[in-house]
């Protein structure tokens, strides 16, 4: 994850909000947001097996980079 701002949508009542939020954030849903370049880079990666295994230290296992 390049932790580059990005907008998002998420869902708000009947609509959908755009929010800015950095790659490599978790989304509600459990998932991390990516931008384009690095969902192609991780697009075999599951998310949330990753996280039962590691517990909620999957984030600093990407470092910075
Ligand atoms: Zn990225």
């Amino acid at each position: 994850m390049c932790n580059e701002p990005m907008q998002v949508y998420v869902p708000r009542g009947y609509d959908y909000r755009e929010i800015t939020v950095r790659c490599g954030n978790t989304s509600p849903s459990g998932d991390p947001w990516l931008c384009d370049k690095c969902a192609v880079i991780h697009k075999d990666r599951n998310w949330r097996q990753e996280a039962l295994e590691n517990g909620e230290q999957w984030d600093e296992e990407e470092g910075v980079g």
